[in-house]
């Protein structure tokens, strides 16, 4: 585990807006990979999802708080999290002011169109070259489109790991282009589910939220993120 954390993007989520800027202006293909305890949990013992982190041209943010304070066993500490929502959200805010284009793949039709709605009400600059819904039969048909669209953005909202795997597959064919998994995000971000209270977030208790409204994520917490502290734990001295 301890090759994970050496990898993670460190500085500020500020700092990292301004990396993100960049990006966009110099056309930079970029795959930015959200880390948390199930992603390194899913690393350990899957080669591909292994590759991914250890990408060096991919970004690899500290989405989880577990993934934050694990780090410092590891000498390697985040100077705080960079969540997916929020990045998502950083992104749309820097394509509408730089007029540039987004496709959208993942999640259910109806959040989906809700979102399509909310992003040309509120970031009327963005072109939406494309919004495919999560359940289509080929998903790699969907990635041929994308390649062919060419997007500044491209947001996949297919859960880990197969929207890291579809990422990784096909990100090689383009020219330009930022291209991130964002699990959950559209159901938060078009309003269809709520994300934690503010007073969740800062105490930094956002997986208890999502729990208490979700209990059947019980299990998925308990074999990844109640492990990973653990092993994460023993591991330092290795
Ligand atoms: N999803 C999808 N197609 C599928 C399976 C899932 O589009 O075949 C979507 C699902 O609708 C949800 C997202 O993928 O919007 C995964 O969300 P989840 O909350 O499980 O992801 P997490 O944030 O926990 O990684």
């Amino acid at each position: 585990m301890k090759e994970f954390f050496k990898v993670l993007y460190t500085k500020s989520a500020k700092d990292y807006c301004i990396k993100l800027s960049k990006y966009l202006d110099n056309r930079t293909r970029k795959f930015i990979v959200t880390a948390n305890p199930e992603t390194f949990m899913m690393a350990k013992t899957d080669e591909v999802m292994r590759d991914i982190l250890l990408d060096s041209d991919n970004d690899i943010i500290p989405d989880g708080i577990a993934v934050v304070k694990s780090a410092g066993f590891y000498g390697n500490k985040p100077v705080e999290r960079i969540t997916g929502v929020d990045t998502a959200a950083t992104l749309l805010e820097l394509l509408n002011n730089k007029k540039k284009t987004l496709y959208l793949f993942g999640s259910k039709r109806e959040v989906l169109d809700a979102l399509v709605e909310k992003i040309n009400r509120e970031y009327p600059c963005i072109k939406i070259l494309g919004a495919v819904d999560g359940y289509v039969e080929d998903k790699d048909a969907v990635f041929e489109k994308i390649v062919e669209a060419s997007p500044d953005v491209c947001l996949v909202a297919l859960g880990i790991p197969e929207q890291e795997k579809l990422i990784a597959k096909h990100i090689g064919k383009v020219q330009k282009g930022i291209y991130m998994g964002v699990g959950g995000t559209f159901d938060v971000m078009s309003g269809k589910k709520r994300r934690a209270p503010k007073l969740f977030i800062k105490l930094n208790l956002e997986w208890l939220y999502r729990l208490m409204r979700e209990p059947k994520r019980i299990k998925r917490f308990w074999n990844n993120n109640v492990k990973f502290v653990f092993e994460a734990f023993v591991d330092r001295k290795k």
